[in-house]
């Protein structure tokens, strides 16, 4: 006999295991279906093993200051092998220990692929693809899908000897050389975790400058740290052409040049992974590569609902984790709520770091006009820049109304930015004012002090 859940969940990544334990815990019988590694993208190909590796590149950068404080270390020597062997067994330690978590919380996990076979019924393959064997087959009252993105790869002569961000935690080691195509968040992160780490690096842009959507300014920050390390930026280029065998690339542009180079990283963003879930039998509306939703994460089907990624609305765990739980708590929870998401803070792990929260200056611009906003700003060399003399200059903004001197943006660069703007986005949130931000004593020596000094 088919099995009756109150709850079907498509995806064990950050919405559908937050999701499925919350409506758990409401009571709900639940269940996940999940054919790769339990985790997800964040802890399994993205967010954490990205960050251990930012770790290793941070350590790596250290050791060379270190001579700056007196202290004599003959050789660095980077053995890039472990430092990726020891970050997939903490992975596999976090997959595990989500996978108890879920037993803990009372939720059935079914390892395969799920596809909607009617409206409420998800049929489970062995593999991915319609040649998959089914192994189960399950009924849900409520279905949601939380499957997330994958990295689009490219579609020109070669690309497929590319890699994309998945396969860098999956290589054996980081080669000498490498290219990477990309102005983004993965693309600026990873040039720096294998600069860090020994590499040689180009970095191939398609437009004029990085990171698009971010405040001008701080990009430009950003793009002299990547040259100060000696990465070759080139912007303005598109790629014809990778030819060449696996460890020996030549990466071919359309203005007839070539790069040379022992791999490709393609970084130019991800797509929803709708791929194989017959979202037509349920009569689940697609917009051609995302599941539009509501302020409740409903569908266009009553009982089938999606969170994360597969909605394309802000792409960040905490979102996805948000959105899950906000589904429970309205569903199960007789607690009807939305997500926020116009105030969201994010980071570019770039070393150093890019952290923003609310309207940048562009955005305060287009919306409110030049004369309606004050533009403060502090631009210095922090003192752990001061004896290794290195890294660009740090860079703090706040945008902020002049009718009521609201602080409507606060964005940085510098060490530790996502810590500082984690915490900054508290009183974004509350609506703090300049004055209010003037009102806080400063805690010196800090980098963040220079938010409540500023004129
Ligand atoms: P992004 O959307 O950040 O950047 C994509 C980059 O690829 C852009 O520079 C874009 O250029 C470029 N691009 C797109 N198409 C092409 C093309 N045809 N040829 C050349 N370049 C192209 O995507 P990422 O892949 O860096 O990251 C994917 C998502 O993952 C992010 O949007 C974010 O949601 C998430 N993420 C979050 C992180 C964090 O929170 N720290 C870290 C990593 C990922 P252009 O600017 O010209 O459009």
């Amino acid at each position: 006999m088919m099995d009756l859940y109150d709850l079907i969940v498509l995806g064990a990544g950050s919405g559908g295991l937050a999701a499925a334990k919350r409506a758990a815990k409401h009571g709900a019988r639940v269940v996940v279906v999940e054919g790769d590694q339990v985790g997800g993208t964040c802890v399994i190909r993205g967010c954490i093993p990205k960050k251990l590796l930012v770790y290793g590149s941070q350590a790596c950068t250290a050791l060379h200051d270190a001579e700056a404080y007196g202290i004599s270390i003959k050789q660095v020597r980077v053995e890039t092998t472990a430092l990726l062997r020891n970050i997939r067994a903490e992975v596999e330690r976090l997959s595990t220990l989500h996978i108890d978590l879920l037993e803990k919380a009372g939720v059935k996990l079914v390892r395969g692929w799920g596809y909607f076979s009617d409206p409420h019924r998800i049929s489970v393959r062995h593999s991915q693809g319609p040649s998959g064997k089914v192994i189960q087959e399950l009924q849900g009252k409520r279905i949601l899908i939380a499957v997330g993105s994958y990295p689009t790869r490219l579609s020109f002569t070669g690309s497929e000897l590319a890699w994309v961000s998945d396969d860098m935690f999956r290589l054996e080691h980081f080669p000498k050389r490498v290219v990477i195509v990309g102005a983004g968040f993965i693309a600026c992160e990873f040039v720096h975790i294998l600069r860090g780490l020994g590499c040689d690096v180009v970095q191939l842009v398609r437009g004029n400058y990085l990171l698009r959507g971010f405040d001008r300014e701080l990009s430009e920050v950003v793009r002299e740290g990547i040259e100060e390390r000696g990465v070759e930026i080139r912007f303005g280029c598109n790629i014809k052409a990778i030819e060449g065998k696996p460890g020996f690339l030549t990466t071919k542009l359309s203005n007839g040049e070539q790069v040379e180079s022992n791999g490709v990283l393609l970084a130019t963003g991800r797509h929803p992974f709708l791929q194989n879930l017959n979202l037509g039998m349920a009569g689940v509306y697609c917009d051609g590569c995302r599941v539009p939703v509501d302020e409740y994460q409903t569908t266009n089907v009553p009982h089938i609902f999606a969170v994360g990624d597969v909605t394309d609305r802000r792409n960040l765990t905490p979102v996805a984790i948000d959105e899950g739980r906000a589904f429970a708590d309205t569903v199960y929870g007789n607690s009807p709520r939305t997500v926020n998401h116009n105030l969201v803070a994010s980071a570019v792990f770039s070393q150093p770091e890019l952290a923003t929260i609310g309207l940048t200056e562009e955005q305060a611009v287009n919306q409110l006009g030049r004369d309606a906003i004050i533009v403060h700003r502090a631009r210095f060399r922090s003192l752990a820049q001061a004896l290794p003399k290195r890294g660009p200059r740090c860079l703090l903004k706040l945008v902020a109304a002049r009718s009521n001197d609201q602080v409507l943006g606060c964005h940085m660069v510098g060490e530790h930015a996502s810590e500082i703007i984690q915490m900054a986005a508290i009183a974004i949130g509350m609506k703090a004012t300049k004055a209010d931000f003037d009102r806080t004593m400063a805690l010196h020596p800090t980098v963040s002090e220079e938010f409540v000094t500023m004129t």
